[in-house]
């Protein structure tokens, strides 16, 4: 097994045991992530809730079955994407994650990132994507690439919200068709799309 496999799964049982943070008394288990070690597209939710705490895996509830098909829409299987959450424990009646318990487990994330050295991190909801456009509102940037030293940040509303908002199921169906020609931007020439830095600024002034 690669070095690189090993690592993360070491880093999930480190998830697993771990006590940083309140919500380590609370969770049935830990969901460290899910995905092979290799994968180019990384998506990065919020947090676990009932059904992830229950199996300790991402995204295996209702908002995971709409992310399977969105996967499945562009001939993509979850076993083809590394899949993370900004928490790894889930936060009591699938609260908000709060800042403390967002700042104990950004290492855990931090490290996924440095291990899997994905080409595209896809922001789901606004907890990821206050990771790389803070002060951002989703709704302005959703399915706005950026990008910075060598990786395409893509935000998208979270699969949850087409369950709640029906309108914006089309409307992520679309941000999503859109993740193909990124990669295939990425493996020709380096792609033509703003440094991160730049938007900031712009964000700041909206
Ligand atoms: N919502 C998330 O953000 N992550 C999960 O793993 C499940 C639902």
């Amino acid at each position: 097994m690669a070095d690189t496999t090993k690592e993360l799964e070491e880093l999930g049982r480190q998830v697993a045991a771990c006590q940083r943070c309140r919500l380590g008394q609370m969770r049935t288990k830990a969901v460290p992530g899910y995905g092979p070690a290799t994968s180019q597209i990384m998506f990065i939710g919020e947090a676990p809730g009932f059904h992830e705490d229950r199996q300790g895996l991402p995204f295996v509830g209702a908002a995971g079955k709409f992310l399977d098909e969105l996967l499945a829409s562009i001939e993509l299987k979850r076993e083809d994407v590394f899949i993370a959450n900004v928490i790894k424990c889930r936060p009591p009646g699938n609260r908000d994650p709060k800042p403390d318990e967002i700042a104990a487990c950004r290492p855990y994330l931090d490290k996924q990132i440095e291990l899997i050295r994905p080409r595209i991190i896809i922001t789901l909801g606004r907890f990821s994507m206050a990771r790389y456009f803070p002060g951002a509102s989703i709704s302005r940037v959703h399915g706005r690439p950026k990008r910075s030293g060598g990786v395409i940040y893509y935000p998208m509303f979270h699969p949850a919200a087409a369950l709640h908002q029906p309108r914006w199921r089309p409307l992520i169906e679309e941000d999503m068709k859109r993740v193909p020609k990124l990669l295939t931007e990425l493996e020709g020439v380096e792609a033509d799309l703003p440094e991160i830095e730049e938007t900031y600024e712009q964000l700041s002034l909206l």
